[in-house]
């Protein structure tokens, strides 16, 4: 049975080692998750945000900065202007020159309102008369009270089935700068909203336009950050309470936020200077670092099996270990029998039981004769070979119930459980004929040996060391009377 300071040690050793494994995988897991951690969220930052930013801004200034320049471009016209100062006559002229614009430029729609008809020109001729009280008209009776050059209004353009059209209306001054009407032209952001549809399905990350003040231009055709839609302010949006505590209006850099709901986000902010509009990228970092997430969830799961299956090897191969240790520890390595260690062990519980129960127990001591002569002519590995045979001859004439034990060097003892003195002495008698007889080999040599054997009957109250002294005396008598013989040392066994 293994000790209790062999259990201890050999369960803090495993301890030992499973806090190491532990630590170990823990360590490169987590260290291998917080570099990954730390490469995505810096690629979101440094690089794919801007990247975002930088095609949506190619793609607005080729749709919106080019129409600002046309506009600028027709009120700066002379022949506009002059058409205009000359009372308006020949509203073809007008008509044919919107359509030139619209032709040559490529533009969706191109205008121009009077401010002393109020009439709306286009290409296809007169649209109608512009109203302070139509809703749809704001735009003009606005621009006419500011003092910039021109707006950007999102909008929807009545002629065009009011689909979804930027409009660049730009002042038109008289030669003494007097406001004389409005003019510019009206273009579709299909593919600006196309571009910025694709981002926010395809890669998971909000692309919106705002004014200085954060109310959105533009977006996407689902709407911008959780649904926010064009004309809303960003503060209409609860969860952006924290980005807008942090900033209240759109500030141009890099930016990180937790929403209301706890998710951190990753914000771009581009100042677009040709039109005064902020153009905001977002993206949530959950989604980004799910991936790695889970393959840290996968990684511990695997390092946890390899800890286990690690333990359970080790912790089986102790035992093991134990075990052959215990073997070697009680039994004889050279014979195999037990060794003089278990012998004290096997006898003290023979002993009781003889005591209690009063059965016959009887103890020989054999010793076998001029061993050292035998190992001094033929070599000690012959002497060892026939120790081993000896062994041999012992076990295969005692019973299951006996016990027999190398006692040391080329002496034996056995213990006859259950037998009486005539019995024994029987037994004691077939050893020493067996031995006689037999003709033991070592590298196919023929060797002899006999063996004297002392043998002494269990008394009541007797002690082990009692009863192996009288079995050490007969063996003595038995050297001492000329050996190859059987003596007794009990009183009643009368056998010399
Ligand atoms: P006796 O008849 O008086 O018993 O003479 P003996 O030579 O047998 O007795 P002695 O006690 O003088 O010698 C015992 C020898 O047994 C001496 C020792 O070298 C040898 N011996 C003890 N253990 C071993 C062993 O494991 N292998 C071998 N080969 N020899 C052993
Ligand atoms: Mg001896
Ligand atoms: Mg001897």
């Amino acid at each position: 049975m293994p000790t209790r300071s062999a259990l201890f040690s050999q369960r803090s050793l495993i301890l030992a080692l499973l806090m190491l494994l532990a630590c170990g995988f823990l360590a490169t897991s987590l260290l291998s998750y917080f570099a990954s951690r730390s490469a995505i969220r810096d690629g979101i930052i440094n690089t794919e945000l801007p990247l975002t930013s930088d095609t949506v801004y190619s793609e607005i200034q080729k749709d919106l900065i080019r129409p600002v320049l046309i506009a600028s471009m027709m009120a700066q016209d002379t022949f506009l202007r002059d058409w205009v100062l000359a009372g308006e006559q020949d509203t073809q002229r007008i008509t044919r020159f919107l359509g030139e614009v619209m032709g040559k430029q490529d533009t969706f729609t191109s205008f121009f309102v009077s401010d002393r008809s109020l009439t709306y020109y286009q290409a296809k001729g007169v649209l109608k008369h512009v109203e302070p009280d139509n809703w749809r008209d704001a735009w003009y009776f606005r621009l006419r009270e500011r003092k910039v050059p021109y707006e950007i209004n999102v909008d929807l353009d009545m002629a065009n089935q009011d689909s979804l059209t930027v409009f660049i209306n730009h002042r038109v001054l008289d030669y003494q700068q007097r406001f004389i009407g409005a003019t510019g032209v009206g273009l579709s952001v299909d593919a600006v909203v196309k571009l910025i549809d694709t981002y926010q399905r395809r890669y998971q990350r909000s692309v919106f336009f705002t004014d200085a003040k954060g109310k959105v231009l533009l977006t996407g055709s689902d709407g911008g950050p959780r649904g926010l839609r064009v004309g809303q302010p960003l503060h209409d949006n609860p969860e952006l309470d924290a980005l807008l505590v942090q900033q209240p209006v759109p500030t141009q850099g890099s930016h990180e936020y937790k929403d209301s709901k706890g998710h951190s986000h990753f914000l771009n902010v581009r100042h677009l200077p040709e039109l005064d509009w902020y153009l905001l990228v977002d993206k949530r970092e959950t989604g980004a670092l799910d991936r790695i997430r889970h393959s840290l969830y996968l990684n511990l799961a695997i390092c946890a099996m390899i800890t286990l299956v690690v333990l359970s090897l080790l912790h089986g191969m102790l035992r093991r270990h134990q075990a052959s240790i215990e073997a070697l520890a009680t039994l004889d390595s050279l014979t195999g029998l037990p060794n003089r260690r278990s012998f004290d062990l096997l006898a003290v519980q023979a002993l009781h039981e003889a005591q209690r129960d009063c059965p016959p127990l009887v103890a020989l001591l054999i010793d076998l004769d001029h061993f050292k002569a035998l190992n001094d002519t033929h070599g000690h590995l012959a002497g060892d070979e026939v120790l081993r045979q000896f062994a041999n001859v012992l076990q295969s004439s005692l019973r299951q119930s006996d016990i027999l034990c190398r006692w040391g060097g080329e002496e034996f003892i056995v213990l006859l459980r259950e037998t009486e003195g005539r019995q024994a002495i029987d037994v004691a008698e077939k050893i020493r004929r067996r031995t006689e007889h037999l003709t033991f080999s070592y590298d196919e040599q023929p060797l002899r040996l006999t063996t004297s054997i002392g043998l002494s009957g269990l008394q009541p109250d007797d002690t082990l060391h009692a009863l192996l002294t009288r079995a050490d005396r007969a063996l003595y008598r038995a050297k001492q009377s000329g050996r190859n013989r059987v003596c007794s040392e009990t009183p009643g066994f009368a056998y010399e």
